[in-house]
């Protein structure tokens, strides 16, 4: 792992984490999108033939690739079953994030680990300085409803398997607020990128 500062980022389900993980990108940060690599992941043969195995071809689409809507019905409906999912997909994941953060490229600020369950995966503890997003629900729900198509029952059982906002907050050193145009949470993750630096230039 390379010297650099590692920031993570939390928040509420489509609070605007990766809203803000690509305006750090833009700021010339390094991030590493779990989704991403977890998108990537499931379309490897192994993984794919693994859940089949625990939960039938019926997750797959015509196509002969994971549905992600499938699987996540049956994760959300079952903490067990998200659980072993985690414990495949996580692994890998964190192996693909080590390699990444390995040789950042000349001139990169900072590394950034936007993950859905940053904290709850334990990630927290990797980085230096945790960013909560804060967006009110009803915003939230209402990007979600009209980008996602997803109702507020879909949002709730996705909260269920996450930590308490409360308790994210207060894991956080920097709350920044999404409750505006994305160019006022820019100023604010510039800021919030800045002092970062400054700190952690001075602690190491
Ligand atoms: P998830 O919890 O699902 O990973 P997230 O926290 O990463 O979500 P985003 O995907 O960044 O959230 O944002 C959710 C949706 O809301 C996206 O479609 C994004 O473009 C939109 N959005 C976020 N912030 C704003 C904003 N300030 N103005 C308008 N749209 C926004």
């Amino acid at each position: 792992m390379s010297e650099l500062p590692v920031i993570g980022l939390a928040g509420g389900i489509g609070s605007g984490k990766s809203l803000v993980a690509s305006q750090l990108r833009q700021l010339g940060c390094l991030v590493c999108d779990s989704d991403a690599m977890s998108r990537d992941i499931l379309r490897d043969r192994a993984v794919r033939d693994q859940l089949v195995a625990w939960w039938g071809s019926g997750i797959l689409d015509r196509d002969g690739e994971i549905d992600r809507s499938r699987v996540a019905s049956i994760v959300f409906a079952r903490d067990e079953e998200r659980r072993r999912l985690e414990s495949l997909i996580h692994p890998l994941v964190e192996a693909r994030r080590e390699a990444l953060f390995e040789r950042p490229p000349p001139g990169t600020k900072a590394l950034v680990i936007d993950a859905p369950l940053l904290l709850e995966a334990g990630l927290g503890d990797k980085c230096d300085s945790i960013i909560f997003v804060d967006c009110p629900r009803p915003i939230r729900l209402a990007r979600l409803s009209a980008i996602r198509g997803w109702s507020a029952e879909e949002v709730e059982r996705r909260e269920a398997a996450q930590w308490p906002l409360d308790r994210k907050r207060q894991a956080a050193d920097t709350i920044v607020r999404n409750d505006d145009d994305p160019a006022s949470l820019r100023q604010q993750v510039s800021k919030a990128l800045e002092q970062v630096l400054a700190e952690i230039g001075r602690v190491r």
